[in-house]
């Protein structure tokens, strides 16, 4: 569970010290040798993991007889039952072992004189507008954000911003456009070091409906800095009415910085269930003056001696003079002060907000004409719907010289990745195997024609208004040292192509175009032919019955995230989308940022069609890499739908995203309906077929061994936190289900309990039986997801006879004991229970970020396996060439060290401090 804290005992577990664990990513050259290894026996380079022991698995040990050797091995996971797994942990116990923390915050030594401050556009979400970008404002000792929308983590590891040093969190709105990253960064920061930080995170009255659904997930002391302020419909703020209406909220007030709040809140609107950003914020950020310098040459004329006269006079006060009669003033002898830059930041989502804009008083010492500010610098984040508006225009116009920066939501960088790493990787695999990794979204052929006129979008609306620019990527705005206040494009990051990384491609690997040659044969000819001689594994390539003559409509699996843990460079965190094409969608799994994926595979209309389309979204567990994007999809779901005819989605999930969900709903209507995991099982299915409703409250006594009576999972279910849930009332949503499922040409959903934390669940899915040509019955095929888990025989049982089995494989063979002290799988583990069940197909996934681009895997397992990449697309059409591309993942990935070590800017090694980040929050969030 993600409250508990990383484990001060690991360093038994072979758990290595951050610091060379982070530069053992890159400064391993041999690394690629285990990755690809030929040999099945091969043994790990030795030192290639210093805290490892000599692997203690061989490699084609069965999970079945881990019992006698754990007995002999001492350590923190128990083994009462045939496999081995961490009990503790997947009773959520771990966290009782862990000793309460109270995290803390930053203090630092301010610099009044900051030598450079300024802000910037962090361009998130900017190319593909899931989600509302951020602003930084940066000075020496102190780092403000504001907002904080999904793939923020993901944004500033690419771009080395550091996210420990950020002090101070605001939110313009409290709804998962804006905040949809908060959860997911309050974790990582309070996994930063041995003691964890905390940060402020400052934001409209909604914020404590925002921090209530969080405590479903996030330990309490991550949230202690979180600050609401203005009124709250419950409680009306004391002191509220004495409050001048036109007194901004001061929200920091320091050497360096007065951080000032100005609330809009539009009359509430008449639409139901449109909650989401009803309050949104205008902040004020002011410096101080900085006082002009001393002037001895002055002084001295004056008649005054040096000394500590003049440090009076600096500091404002006036002194008689030493040798006149006079009284020498400050200003006599200092220079010019210079005005302390005023940056505005605005948020109007809608028209309404802007007439409450236009009206506000606080506003009026800011504008030009009757105010006494100047303001240098505006920030408009504001859809281009609303400042396109005359009403926002005309208010622009009253600050007559600032420079305004348009940073809503616009075409113009549709169509070049903000995360080039993952992109680059992206476009390297659509041209190796363009089957199995389809063209991303920014460059699909609709948007190539803006490419090629990239004036076309960026035009800025009202010429007349001269200083207006379109936000880009880390766009500044300097406000220190004075003399470049101004815009500073130095930072922009230069535009990536598909054509300049294929380029470059094929001058690092010129043999590659001969490889997608080759590939494409893969689908000629029979399906296995030549293999049917040559190979062992003769069974595992004939293809099952269920696949013959598949339509390509019928089913695709697309691989939005394939990381764990956190948002990552080059692997987003946990999702799957189903696509059943005109019959619906599933996704399974919605990690943060999915959104965002899913407009990076299909583009922003298609994706939003792929949104539309989504009939049932399940939920394996509640760590934060697998649910913490729900809220944000199906915000936009409901967005997407407003008015017209539709019914609500149905989450499928663990009983406390209920929680979690139920809490959220009081912010933004999610449109959905809860059915716990618990009455998807095979059991709570078999009840649905009987008539006597009394009979249908079982419990968890049939759903397999694991869970049996006495077993020792038994216990999480009958913890009183997870009362047994009563199927009687989940009945009419699982008859929904059914239909639904129906409607889609499913047969079956079926949820199965396994081992890693308390209410954990793996997920079948089946397509219901078609008929061929000739009029005989073909079986529908069978799809498994095991969500997190141990191997485990629940798991299976499951996939007993399955089409395809997505698994997770967090860490490599040789990483066993952290395998098991997470609950999680290795590689060969996640093979060995595909081969077991006899699957057709395995699909890896979850990998742990220590793999930046592609996992250690050992290829000779791999006859019947693929791995997994964000943005992979597996047609069920296409499903047995599938094992046969990884091959020509070692041609591509070839020169993945050289690439960390001197590619250009972008492809640099992450900084220490996040590679540390990953390798401590991974130890309690995944
Ligand atoms: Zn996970
Ligand atoms: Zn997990």
């Amino acid at each position: 569970m993600l409250t508990s804290m990383p484990h001060h005992n690991l360093t038994l577990l072979g758990f290595s010290p951050l610091k060379s664990s982070s530069f053992a990513l890159f400064l391993r050259p041999f690394s690629l040798y285990p990755i690809l290894a030929s040999s099945p026996r091969r043994p790990r380079a030795a030192g290639y993991r210093r805290s490892d022991p000599s692997p203690r698995f061989p490699p084609r040990r069965k999970w079945s007889s881990f019992e006698e050797e754990s007995r002999q091995r001492k350590g923190m996971s128990s083994s009462s039952d045939s496999f081995e797994f961490n009990k503790r942990r997947a009773e959520g116990k771990d966290k009782i072992d862990q000793p309460k923390k109270s995290l803390k915050r930053n203090t630092r030594t301010l610099n009044p004189t900051n030598t450079i401050a300024y802000v910037q556009i962090l361009g998130t979400g900017m190319d593909t507008q899931d989600t509302s970008p951020s602003v930084l404002l940066f000075f020496d000792k102190q780092r403000f954000i504001f907002n904080a929308g999904e793939g923020l983590q993901r944004f500033c590891t690419e771009h080395k911003i550091k996210l420990s040093k950020v002090d101070h969190i605001f939110l313009s709105r409290v709804c998962s456009e804006t905040a949809g990253g908060l959860p997911g960064l309050l974790l990582t920061l309070a996994g930063i070091g041995e003691d964890g930080l905390s940060v402020n995170v400052w934001g409209p009255s909604d914020l404590k409906y925002l921090v209530d659904a969080m405590r479903s997930f996030i330990p309490r002391a991550a949230m202690v800095h979180t600050r609401s302020f203005g009124p709250s419909d419950s409680t009306p703020q004391i002191g509220g009415s004495s409050k001048a209406k036109e007194d901004p909220f001061v929200l920091v007030n320091d050497e360096v910085v007065k951080i000032s709040a100005i609330l809009l809140e539009p009359s509430p609107s008449e639409e139901p269930g449109n909650k989401s950003g009803e309050t949104s914020v205008v902040y004020v950020c002011e410096l101080p003056e900085i006082n002009g310098k001393f002037d001895p040459a002055k002084a001295m004329a004056l008649g005054l001696r040096a000394g500590p006269k003049y440090g009076k006079l600096q500091s404002g006060q006036s002194v008689k003079s030493d040798f006149k009669d006079i009284t020498v003033h400050p200003s006599d002898v200092m220079g010019p002060s210079v005005p302390g830059p005023v940056v505005l930041l605005v948020d109007c989502p809608a028209e309404s907000h802007a007439e409450e804009l236009l009206s506000a008083p606080s506003m009026k010492s800011y504008y030009s004409a009757d105010g006494d500010k100047f303001v240098n610098c505006i920030i408009h984040l504001s859809p281009a719907s609303v400042t396109n508006s005359a009403t926002y225009q005309s208010w622009m116009k009253r600050f007559h010289s600032a420079q305004h920066i348009l940073a809503g939501h616009e075409t113009k960088n549709m169509e070049f990745p903000i995360l080039k790493a993952s992109s680059r990787i992206t476009a390297r695999l659509n041209y190796l195997c363009p089957q199995f990794f389809p063209a991303p979204g920014f460059w699909s052929p609709q948007h190539a024609t803006d490419l090629t006129n990239p004036d076309s979008s960026s035009k800025c609306f009202g010429s007349s208004l001269g200083e207006n620019v379109s936000a880009e990527n880390l766009l500044k705005f300097t406000l220190r040292p004075h003399v470049n206040l101004g815009l500073d494009r130095s930072c922009i990051p230069s535009q990536l192509t598909s054509s300049r990384v294929i380029d470059e491609l094929l001058s690092e690997i010129p043999e590659i175009s001969s490889k997608t040659e080759e590939v494409k044969r893969l689908w000629n000819g029979p399906h296995n032919n030549k293999m049917m001689i040559e190979e062992p594994w003769l069974n595992e390539s004939t293809v099952p019955s269920c696949l013959e003559n598949i339509r390509r409509d019928d089913m695709e699996i697309v691989l939005l995230g394939t990381g764990s843990s956190q948002p990552s460079r080059y692997r987003n965190v946990s999702a799957v989308y189903i696509d059943l094409f005109s019959r619906g969608s599933i996704l399974l799994d919605c990690g943060e940022g999915t959104l965002g994926q899913l407009k990076r595979r299909y583009g922003l209309e298609g994706a939003d069609e792929a949104v539309r389309n989504l009939k049932c979204i399940w939920i394996s567990h509640i760590h934060a890499d697998h649910h913490t994007g729900l809220a944000r999809i199906l915000a936009r779901r409901r967005e997407l739908l407003k008015g017209g005819a539709h019914e609500p989605v149905i989450v499928v999930g663990p009983r406390p995203l209920k929680n979690f969900l139920d809490a959220y709903q009081r912010l933004e209507d999610l449109d959905m309906e809860f059915l716990d995991c618990r009455n998807t099982t095979s059991t709570s299915w078999a009840s649905l077929e009987t008539t006597s409703p009394e009979k249908t409250t079982s419990n968890g006594s049939a759903e397999g061994s694991l869970f049996s009576k006495g077993s020792p999972m038994l216990s999480i279910y009958k913890r009183p936190s997870s009362p047994v849930t009563d199927n009687a009332s989940a009945l009419p949503y699982l008859k929904k289900l059914k239909r639904v499922l129906g409607e889609m040409g499913l047969e079956d959903l079926i949820s199965f309990p396994v081992v890693h934390c308390p209410q954990a669940f793996g997920v079948v899915l089946k397509a219901a039986e078609r008929k061929n040509m000739a009029g005989d019955k073909i079986p529908g095929w069978k799809m498994v997801y095991s969500g997190d888990t141990r191997p485990c025989p629940q798991m299976v049982e499951a996939s007993k006879g399955a089409t395809v089995l997505i698994h997770e494989a967090t860490f490599e063979d040789a990483l066993v004991e952290e395998a098991v002290a997470k609950n999680h799988s290795t590689t060969k583990e996640a093979i060995d229970v595909g081969s077991s069940a006899g699957v057709y197909r395995i699909i890896l996934t979850h990998f742990s970020q220590r793999y930046p681009k592609i996992p250690v895997i050992d290829e000779s397992h791999m006859h019947n396996t693929c791995i997994g990449f964000d943005m992979m697309s597996i047609n069920m059409a296409d499903l047995h060439v599938l094992p046969k591309i990884v091959p020509y993942f070692k041609n591509l990935f070839r020169n993945v060290v050289v690439d960390d070590e001197d590619g250009e800017g972008e492809e640099e090694s992450d900084d220490g401090l996040m590679m540390s980040v990953n390798k401590v929050s991974s130890f309690f969030r995944n």
